[in-house]
């Protein structure tokens, strides 16, 4: 391992930040006091910082030499509304609200590699430390960029990182092209007739329609979607009526679908609708269909993926580093700033096993402390690369 020695030799203190930024977490757009905490800690350094873009955005800006390089890092501020099962002295002290994504973890590595850059100024150009509201739920990252981030800065390629356990410790995962599934939601709500149980024939019920519905969307996704590309479509909700010898009215189905591949996506979100509509049309009952995207596909680009590969490997080794990583089905709100600019996104191994080894979101996770200095030292790497 190649690690950036004075970040290696800080770790004790880098534990510290992980753990304070654990013991108070903050969800989407009331990151406020992490804000401040992240802040504080790039002014202390000496970087310059901006506030406010998405509300609780935080963007410090580092230039050394003369060359007109620009790149961006990104981390995440908040946290996910889950209790914290776990007990050990760094708990969340914020009833039902935990750091369950590891972003405590993210904010620590690149807060570490901002400290060592500002410290040494050993790289030409300039490196925006970007920390984001809401990645979990609001699309913070779209908000910045609707809230002007990338007129504030130019940066010429983004990056962004995140740990992911059943990945041991001292590994990467990355690949090129399609690296996260695209989130659409619908939402399909049934008019029939109500009426009493005893004479279903004096009613006209959603509930067949509904099931049929649910049939159907699932049949399409194993018969008409392109065996080479990957969704997942998932009915969630479904519901109707409230007692047995009532025939409702309406029926609601919602759920999501999950894409990797553009041709897909676009199959199912004209087919929802279609199929929706023919199955209601056939029973003789009305029905709305809405269809939304809320967040789209990541796209690792080539050139950026392979300097981000190659930075990784200058820490782990190039065994170590997974250039062919499996794509995943989870979406992520970093793919909006991968729409705006070149870059990537890559996984970084939180162990497995006892520790490091419990998936994100669950309410016993816990950011691997180890992994904080390869992180760390993956970005100074990439900026040394780069610049
Ligand atoms: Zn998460
Ligand atoms: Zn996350």
């Amino acid at each position: 391992m190649n690690l950036v020695q004075d970040i290696a030799d800080a770790h004790p203190e880098l534990i510290g930040w992980r753990r304070t930024l654990h013991a108070m977490p903050e969800t989407g757009f009331e990151e406020f006091r992490t804000a401040d905490f992240v802040d504080a800690k790039l002014k202390e350094f000496g970087i310059e910082t901006k506030r406010g873009m998405a509300t609780t955005g935080v963007v410090g800006t580092l230039s050394a030499g003369s060359s007109g390089k620009t790149i961006a890092l990104r981390s995440e501020l908040d946290a996910i509304n889950l209790q914290e099962a776990n007990d050990f002295a760094h708990r969340s002290t914020v009833d039902g609200k935990m750091h369950g994504c590891g972003h405590d973890g993210h904010m620590t590595m690149l807060l570490a590699a901002a400290r060592h850059l500002a410290r040494t100024r050993d790289f030409d150009g300039t490196v925006h430390f970007i920390f984001q509201p809401a990645e979990e739920v609001g699309n913070g990252g779209l908000r910045m960029i609707e809230d002007g981030l990338f007129e504030a800065i130019r940066p010429e390629a983004v990056y962004g990182m995140h740990n992911f356990p059943g990945i041991p410790v001292g590994q990467f995962a990355t690949r090129p092209g399609d690296f996260m599934a695209s989130l659409d939601a619908f939402d399909i709500t049934i008019e029939g007739v109500g009426g009493h149980g005893a004479y279903p024939s004096k009613a006209r019920t959603p509930i067949l329609p509904a099931c049929a519905i649910v049939s159907a969307l699932n049949e399409h996704v194993a018969s008409q979607i392109p065996s080479e590309e990957t969704m997942s479509l998932s009915v969630a909700q479904l519901n109707a009526g409230s007692a047995i010898n009532v025939i409702p009215a309406s029926a609601n189905i919602k759920g999501t679908v999950r894409s990797l591949g553009e041709a897909a996506q676009l199959e199912m979100e004209a087919a929802v609708e279609r199929i929706a509509k023919g199955i209601c049309g056939a029973y003789g009952v009305d029905c709305t269909v809405s269809y939304q995207r809320t967040y789209p596909r990541l796209v690792n680009a080539a050139r950026e993926t392979a300097s981000a590969i190659d930075a990784a490997a200058a820490v782990v080794g190039a065994d170590n580093v997974d250039s062919n990583g499996k794509p995943m089905m989870a979406s992520e709100d970093f793919a909006w700033m991968l729409r705006e600019k070149p870059g990537n996104y890559i996984a970084i191994g939180n162990g497995i096993g006892d520790k490091g080894g419990t998936f994100v979101h669950h309410p016993k996770y816990d950011f691997n402390d180890d992994i904080l200095p390869i992180g760390a030292s993956y970005w100074v790497s990439l900026v040394r690369r780069l610049l």
